[in-house]
């Protein structure tokens, strides 16, 4: 594109941006001189969350920690209980260990440095680093990456092409505002399905809307398949209280607490006359999908004299595991 004709595309997207992007609690301030804590937070929150529950957790997060140093301070239980439902427990994780090392070195001050953190991949890094001190890198999510691929209506873009293209077009000036109003135009308005076009500030920049194949473009991405797990979960418990184990830290839930769950490759009645407890009581079934995984969980639940059964309300569950332990309530 011409650099006239793109000077022309950028001053149309900032001015939009600086009129209609929502007021957000991690954009109080202008994008480009943010406090970098905040900014991580909020990155991080919003990498497999939705906007509308990112702002609870956000709010909730900065109540609890003001600051990394609170954050590296805190036990790492108080910071899977505040995690709590927002899925991906690895964030949580690395974003404590990402803490501690703040805490010790200061936050970063350049992409490159934010890049080694734990849990900061190079969207984020770049994100940080241009929404903190606006260091002039580009930052591709998945609005991005439509927004772009539309605009040069190329149905299937690549990695390379992505990034290449994005660092040609970003405003240098105003780098960390550039990648909100992208992002923020892919999250408002050029949606993944009936993209407003007719509201959009760069309609008549806009090749896929031109071409009208705003609908073909970008392709669809193959999904993964999502593999079933037959699971049973075992719940001891006497009175409130249950036995809670906690999980390897690698791999799903990992490090969480929850109730005991063996695969299933026999019928549940087997299964339970090979651990010796045949009278379990048969309370339901749960079904969770979870990265690409559809678990389906018969559970039973038995007396226990356990002395290591706790209260689960004081503990960080996955939602899969509060589902579980809801079929016990009478
Ligand atoms: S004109 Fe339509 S397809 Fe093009 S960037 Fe705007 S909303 Fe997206």
């Amino acid at each position: 594109m011409p650099l006239l004709k793109l000077r022309k595309l950028q001053l149309s997207l900032l001015e939009w941006y600086d009129s209609e992007a929502r007021v957000l609690p991690w954009r109080l301030q202008a994008a480009g001189s943010r406090d970098g804590y905040q900014v991580w937070l909020s990155e991080v929150l919003l990498q497999q969350t939705q906007v509308s529950r990112a702002i609870l957790y956000f709010q909730n997060f900065l109540e609890a920690f003001p600051d990394v140093r609170a954050l590296a301070a805190a036990p790492l239980e108080d910071v899977l209980k505040l995690w709590e439902g927002a899925g991906y427990y690895a964030r949580a994780r690395s974003l404590h260990r990402a803490a501690q090392i703040m805490a010790v070195r200061g936050l970063p001050s350049s992409f490159e440095a934010w890049l080694e953190l734990p849990g900061v991949g190079r969207y984020t890094a770049a994100a940080i680093a241009s929404l903190s001190a606006n260091q002039a890198v580009a930052a591709v999510d998945g609005n991005v990456r439509r927004v772009l691929a539309r605009l040069h209506n190329n149905p299937n873009p690549t990695e390379s092409w992505l990034l290449e293209t994005a660092q040609d077009w970003l405003f240098a000036a105003r780098a960390g505002a550039w990648n909100e109003a992208l992002i923020e135009l892919g999250a408002v308005l050029c949606t993944p399905k009936k993209p407003r076009c007719s509201d959009c500030p760069l309609s008549s920049f806009c090749k896929a809307n031109l071409e009208q194949t705003t609908s073909r473009v970008p392709a669809p991405k193959t999904r993964a398949k999502v593999k079933t797990i037959q699971a049973l979960a075992l719940i001891q418990f006497h009175a409130d209280l249950v036995f809670l184990e906690q999980r390897p830290k690698k791999g799903l839930l990992g490090g969480l607490f929850g109730v005991p769950l063996m695969a299933l490759n026999a019928d549940a009645a087997s299964t339970l006359e090979e651990l010796g407890i045949p009278d379990a009581q048969f309370l339901g079934t749960v079904s969770h999908t979870m990265t690409h995984r559809q678990f389906e969980v018969v559970v039973y639940a038995i007396q226990s004299k356990r002395s290591d059964l706790v209260l689960a309300k004081n503990v960080a569950l996955s939602r899969l595991d509060q589902k579980i332990l809801a079929l016990l309530q009478p």
